[in-house]
């Protein structure tokens, strides 16, 4: 997710916040600006690509080529904000890029998060004639605030706050008045007290090395900073709020990725937030998704197929078993590299939807060009905003779990599940489906919490998992697609043969492998007429002096099958729609774990590529 940075002191901030934006970089970004008053006006100056010259090929856009002159920065000030943004609203371009100014020129503001009301906002403010630079929901704040401005700076912005939905943090900055402002609501913000200074930002790097005193600011609240270090936090209704000063609690060392040592387990770390990412704008709006999204969905769908590869193709498998079962439309999921040879049978009211993280993934735009091509309704559920396949779709759903960067994609597949779940409602005319639906999915974040309790348990028994030469994933009904995405994980990045498989056809053949040197993976959650199933067929392998390890959210009832030396990671219960999102988190910690202990290059495995733009 994106970024945000600001100052206010005696030192150039235009150099602090720079530095600030590239510790910042390992949150994901795909644009870069920085916003800052130089001679009582308000100036920014933006870049799509990155912020260092050296991440670039010679010629190619980066931030520093235009704030810097002989290695020397050209500008200085010393109230600065600064932002990497990962584009949700507008694709990402400069004209989108933030800081985003007010027509007045008066504000500048840099924004991370969503404003899920901008719509109906920008409208009103467009109605009373303010004119939009960008497409991006952020802007309405800017001009916001200059509307509501009347010779008090902080009343304008706690004014521009009583309208705003949906989860942000902000920082704002005014031409007139010497003050830094920051506020929070969802989005995170925390407040480094230096020396005669105050820097406000997402997280603690881009001051950990100038002071290591910080305050966390929590919803609702508000920071306005002065010079000289003074600042005041207050409640978005004013009131003066006494805050402790925390010391934080690494040193710049520890922040690379975030402290983790991975790409790949910080993403998978993420997941709590990311899952929420993608439903929190939408679910309590299921109806204006309908025409927001899938405009024009046919009224007697003759079938759903989800479009894929890999991981995505293992997600639209999990949508294929809510679509029949709870949707009681006909539903398949596709791989589209197979799809796009076959000369497929296509009819107008079949609703194809076409599921990428990229959005670029060659083999699936083809597929969706083709069902486009026989008039069928198609839409995309991609992460990338403005991707090939988001504009060749022309509507669906974008994930916002922000930038993937690990190969072997994690916060993709468990948001990609929600956004699947999300589209479902649409089709499922049944309230008390849907209540309790948005209920669960509510409950996922704390849960996904509980399933990190598993973590040292996973991490323990690494050097034993590691042994094995094989390993066979079963899962059974809407877990058979996490147990094939399981055994992917396990392929990819520790580069050990694994296999998923339906547990009902494990005894069709695969049982034959049951020996010392392959592990079954066994998913047991959920309705007890499909766990127990499953739970006949672990019987049949430890009948078989077969080595296994469950995922289960019954510990209590598989433990008594079990022998000492098998291995048991418990989770919560939730309804099956949502169960592979729980499930696949200690799938993906254990082939994170493995893969680790035996050294491998996690980030970038070998032969593989983060986007397959090729067929
Ligand atoms: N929604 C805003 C945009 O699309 C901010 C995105 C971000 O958090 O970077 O510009």
């Amino acid at each position: 997710m994106c970024g945000i940075v600001g100052y206010i002191g005696n030192d150039n901030g235009i150099e602090v916040v720079f530095n600030g934006l590239v510790r910042l970089e390992y949150r994901g970004y795909d644009s870069v600006g920085i916003g800052f008053k130089e001679n009582g006006k308000i100036k920014t100056i933006k870049s799509v690509g990155r912020i260092q010259k050296s991440d670039v090929a010679p010629g190619m856009p980066n931030l520093e080529e235009k704030l810097k002159e002989d290695g020397k920065f050209k500008f200085s000030s010393h109230i600065v904000i600064g932002h990497t943004r990962w584009a949700t609203h507008g694709a990402p371009n400069e004209r989108n890029a933030h800081p985003h100014v007010s027509m007045s020129g008066r504000f500048a503001i840099v924004h991370n998060g969503i404003i899920e009301n901008y719509y109906t906002l920008k409208k009103e403010l467009e109605s009373k004639g303010y004119k939009f630079a960008s497409e991006t929901d952020s802007e309405v704040i800017a001009h916001l605030i200059d509307y509501f401005y009347d010779s008090d700076f902080l009343e304008a912005v706690k004014k521009t706050l009583t309208k705003l939905n949906g989860a942000y943090s902000f920082l704002v900055i005014s031409q007139k008045d010497d003050v830094l402002i920051g506020t929070k609501k969802g989005s995170p913000l925390c407040v480094g007290i230096g020396d005669n200074e105050i820097i406000i930002s997402s997280d603690e790097m881009p001051f950990v090395d100038r002071t290591k005193k910080v305050i966390y600011l929590s919803d609702n609240e508000l920071v306005v900073a002065q010079f000289n270090g003074k600042y005041d936090v207050k409640s978005f209704e004013g009131i003066n709020i006494e805050k402790e000063i925390k010391e934080v609690p690494y040193d710049i060392e520890a922040i690379t990725k975030g402290g983790y040592k991975h790409f790949m387990l910080k993403e998978i770390h993420e997941q709590s937030m990311t899952v929420k990412n993608t439903f929190i704008s939408r679910v309590d709006h299921i109806d204006t998704m309908l025409r927001d999204n899938f405009p024009n969905l046919p009224r007697n769908i003759n079938r759903v197929i989800y479009l894929g590869c890999g991981t995505s193709l293992y997600a639209g498998m999990v949508g294929m078993y809510i679509t029949e079962r709870y949707a009681h439309v006909p539903s398949r999921a596709e791989y589209a590299s197979e799809f796009i040879y076959r000369d497929p049978v296509i009819f107008r009211n079949d609703v194809c939807i076409a599921v990428s993280q990229s959005g670029e993934t060659a083999d699936t735009k083809e597929a969706l060009r083709i069902v486009k091509g026989k008039g069928a309704y198609i839409s995309g559920i991609v992460n990338t905003v403005g991707s090939q396949i988001a504009r060749l779709a022309g509507r669906g759903m974008y994930l916002h779990a922000g930038p993937e960067i690990g190969v072997a994609s994690t916060k993709a597949f468990t948001s990609q599940i929600i956004a699947i779940n999300l589209f479902n409602m649409l089709l499922i005319d049944n309230n008390s489906y849907k209540q309790e639906m948005i209920n669960e999915m509510k409950k996922l974040p704390m849960k996904i919490g509980e399933v990190f309790d598993t973590e040292d348990y996973i991490k323990d028994i690494t050097p034993e998992i590691a042994k094995y030469k094989s390993f066979l994933y079963l899962g059974r009904d809407i877990n058979y697609p996490v147990a094939l995405e399981g055994a992917l994980k396990m392929k990819e990045i520790a580069y050990i043969h694994a296999e998923g498989y339906s547990s009902g056809e494990m005894k069709h053949g695969p049982i034959a492998l049951v020996d010392e040197n392959m592990l079954s993976v066994f998913i047991i959650t959920g309705e007890k007429k499909i766990y127990q199933k499953t739970l006949n067929n672990l019987i049949e392998i430890k009948a078989r002096k077969g080595n296994v390890l469950v995922i289960t959210d019954n510990v209590g009832e598989v433990k008594k099958y079990l022998d000492n030396d098998d291995y048991v990671v418990r989770v919560p219960c939730t309804i099956p729609q949502l169960s592979p999102i729980i499930n696949i988190i200690p799938l993906q910690l254990l082939a994170y774990y493995v893969a680790d202990y035996l050294g491998r290059e996690i980030d970038k495995p070998r032969n593989l590529a983060k986007s397959v733009t090729v067929e």
